[in-house]
Formats: structure tokens, sequence, C-alpha cells
């Protein structure tokens, strides 16, 4: 199953999922097509999306892979190579948000916001196998979402726009998972493209891809899963939204990300408690990291988005509050051992860093990061190397 405390269902590097294989062995029979789309790390960028803001996630090379084959009754049957003996059958005729709970209904719920936003879903059979662990804050949800959705579709015979695809995935864990995740993981899944990082400004609704080549300076993308997951997470991820939100309405802005940087002293000073001042602060700096960070990747000066990683990392331990104890030793480690730069990634409490590391240091960070982990008394982290991938897509 996928538990995030068994690691042999953690993805480990190079393993590739097999969903035609699992669709003939549990399903019968050939699937008409098969599709996948990725999980993603965010560079920077974090707690923004919901905010209106700017965002700068990349795909790795972790997918989840959707082998489909039309039914003409109606009908889901779904399996998944993550929770083998189980097969989930839905009618789609009259489904709404709570019909279908657990895992199923992250495929299910494809199928609902697809017809929910106007497109053609129609049955199918469906298994589903992926390589993105669970739980890692590498967004295993937006890929399930978006493979199945982009699986659902092209069989129904829609061409769906990276984008739109995007906002069917999320409504579906919006509103019939019940997360209120903002649009950044969906639309790192979706839109993505090899070798660039995708800059994202979710208030004026433009993307656009930004070459991210590490070689060139010659680093790499480590990324540790922390195999940390605290349950407060979900709690306090809608409490920062309900603050950000609340903090905009005593503003008089739309969202935080209105704020300037040259406003935020006014800003701040219009606020009533530290602890919404601090949120605010977070939010309004990370835009301006992420600014910061696009223009060094313009120039192709890699190295130099480091201090940015480490500057945004210290806000969200310190201002926004969503770090732990792992992903604050998993960074101070890999800083202490020569890393160029080191944040978590994703929505906090738990789950992935990411570090900027010399190519020849790369041995010594993660030992000097597993060392730490050790002797702090956690569980073994999962080590591996990302580069930006591609979104999602039809396979073969
Ligand atoms: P993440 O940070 O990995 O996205 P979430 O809690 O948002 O974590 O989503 C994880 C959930 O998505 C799982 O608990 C499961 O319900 C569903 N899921 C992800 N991958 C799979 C899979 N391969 N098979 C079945 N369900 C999956
Ligand atoms: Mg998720």
């Amino acid at each position: 199953a996928a538990d995030p405390d068994d690691p042999s269902s953690r993805a480990s590097g190079g393993a590739v999922p097999r969903a035609a294989e699992l669709f003939g062995r549990v399903l019968g029979g050939a699937p008409d097509a098969v599709f996948s789309a990725p999980g993603r790390v965010n560079l920077i960028g974090e707690h923004t999306d919901y905010n209106q803001g700017l965002v700068l996630p990349f795909a790795i090379d972790a997918r989840a892979q959707v082998a489909v084959r039309a039914r003409d009754d109606g009908r889901l049957r779904v399996v998944s190579g993550q929770q083998p003996g189980e097969t989930v059958e839905v009618n789609l005729d009259g489904l709404e948000p709570g019909a279908v709970t657990g895992w199923a209904g992250y495929v299910a719920g494809a199928a609902w916001a697809l017809a929910e936003r106007g497109h053609r879903a129609a049955g199918a059979d469906l298994a589903l196998d992926s390589t993105v662990p669970v739980g890692a804050g590498l967004s295993s949800s937006a890929a399930v979402e978006c493979s199945t959705a982009l699986a659902l579709a092209t069989l129904a015979g829609d061409r769906l726009a990276p984008e739109e695809l995007a906002r069917v995935a999320q409504l579906d864990e919006n509103r019939f998972v019940g997360v209120p995740c903002g649009l950044m993981d969906q639309m790192a899944s979706s839109a993505s493209r090899a070798g660039t990082v995708l800059f994202f400004d979710v208030g004026a609704d433009r993307t656009e891809h930004i070459p991210f080549d590490p070689a060139t300076a010659g680093l790499v993308t480590l990324l540790v899963d922390t195999r940390a997951h605290h349950s407060l997470a979900d709690g306090q991820y809608a409490r920062r939204r309900a603050t950000c939100e609340a903090a905009a309405e005593t503003l008089g802005v739309d969202s935080l990300s209105r704020i300037a940087p040259g406003e935020l002293d006014a800003a701040l000073a219009g606020l009533g408690d530290d602890e919404t001042r601090r949120r605010v602060r977070h939010v309004v700096t990370e835009n301006e990291r992420v600014r910061a960070v696009v223009e060094l990747l313009r120039t192709g000066a890699v190295r130099d988005i480091g201090p940015a990683m480490v500057a945004s990392h210290a806000s969200l331990r310190d201002d926004f509050e969503v770090s732990c104890a792992e992903l604050d030793v998993a960074v101070d480690a890999a800083l202490a051992a020569g890393a160029a730069g080191a944040r978590m990634t994703g929505g906090g409490f738990g789950g992935s860093v990411i570090a900027l590391v010399d190519r020849d240091r790369v041995d010594e960070v993660g030992a000097a990061v597993t060392g730490a982990f050790a002797r702090a008394g956690f569980t073994a982290p999962v080590l591996r190397l990302v580069s930006p991938a591609d979104g999602a897509g039809a396979d073969g």
C-alpha cells in the first residue's frame, strides 16, 4: 500500500510505473491508451499560490501513470498498484462529492470535475500505478488527478489545454476530495516542461517556462524526503489560508499579493496582532524572493539563488510557522555541509527539502543529512537527485 511509513512503497530513483501491465493482470485485456502526469517540487514560492502570488515549481521524473479503456455503461472501474487487492466501481450518473471517499475519490473526482467544467467524461476501466511517494510533499495527489483527468477527457474525445486540465484537477481536489489546495501543484503537474521551471503568476493568470539547468554551474538538485508527515498539516493549512484571507480583508486588498514590498511596513502597521503580521510578511517577502530568483535564472546565475532559498526557509520557519524539526535539521545539515541553498518544499509539517549542491559534494551533503537525522533519532531520510521533467501527456 502507499504507506508513508513503508520504505518499500517509496519511490526510488529510476523506478518506472507499469500501469498497462497492472491493467492486463487485474482488469484483463489491453488498455486503449496510457497517460501519465508527474509529481513536482517547488524551487521557491511557498504558500503564495492561494494568495494569488508567485510560484516556481518543476515536474520531477516520478510519475503517476494511468492505463485506460472505454466502457459504454457509464461506470468507472478503478485499481491502483499502490492499493493492491482493491477494485472500486463507481456509477458516473448522478455522481456527487461525498459519494466516493479514500484514494478512489481522487480518480472518481476527476470524472466529476470534468463534467462540472463542461467537458465530457465517459465510463472507463482504469489502472493507476505511481512512483510518486505519498505524503512526501511531492504532490502525489496532483499526479493522480492530472493523469486521470487527461485520460478520461482524451478517451471522450476532448482536448484540454494544460491550464484547463490543472483547473479540472484542482476542482477535483477542492470539491470532491475536500482539500482546500491552491493551483500550484496541478499547474506544475500539467504544464511543466523538461529543462525548465514553471514561473506561474497566479493572480495575473500568466505562466512562463524559465530554463533551469543546474549542471551548467556544476550543481545538482538534491531532494531529501524527511519521511515525516505530521498530522496537524491539514488543519494548519486551512488556518494559514484563513489568516491570509482575513488579513487581506482588513487591509482592503483582494489578496496579500497586491501588497508591494515598499508598502509592507505600512500594511504591517495596519494589522492588530503579531502573528498575522508575520504571516503577511512571509507572503509579501516570498513573492519578492520568487521575482529575484526568476531574474537570476534569466541570467543563468543558478548558484546565486541559494541565499533566496535559505531566506525562504527561514521565513516559512519563523514567520509562517509551517516547518518542523525534521525539515529544519535537513536544511541546516545540508547548508553546514556546503550546499549552496536549501529549503523545505511543499506545504510543510514534514515532506521534503530541496537543496542546491555542488555535484562533487553531493555524497558529503547526503551523508551529513543522514548523519544528522540519526543523531536526532529521526527515521532515515530518502535522498534522490531530481531535474525538471515534462508535465502530463500521453505515454507511448
Ligand atoms: P501528497 O503530498 O503526496 O500529494 P496528499 O495527501 O495530498 O499527499 O495526497 C495523497 C493521497 O493521494 C493518498 O492518500 C491517496 O489517497 C492518493 N494517492 C496518491 N497516489 C496514489 C496512488 N498511486 N494510488 C492511489 N491513491 C493515490
Ligand atoms: Mg497533495
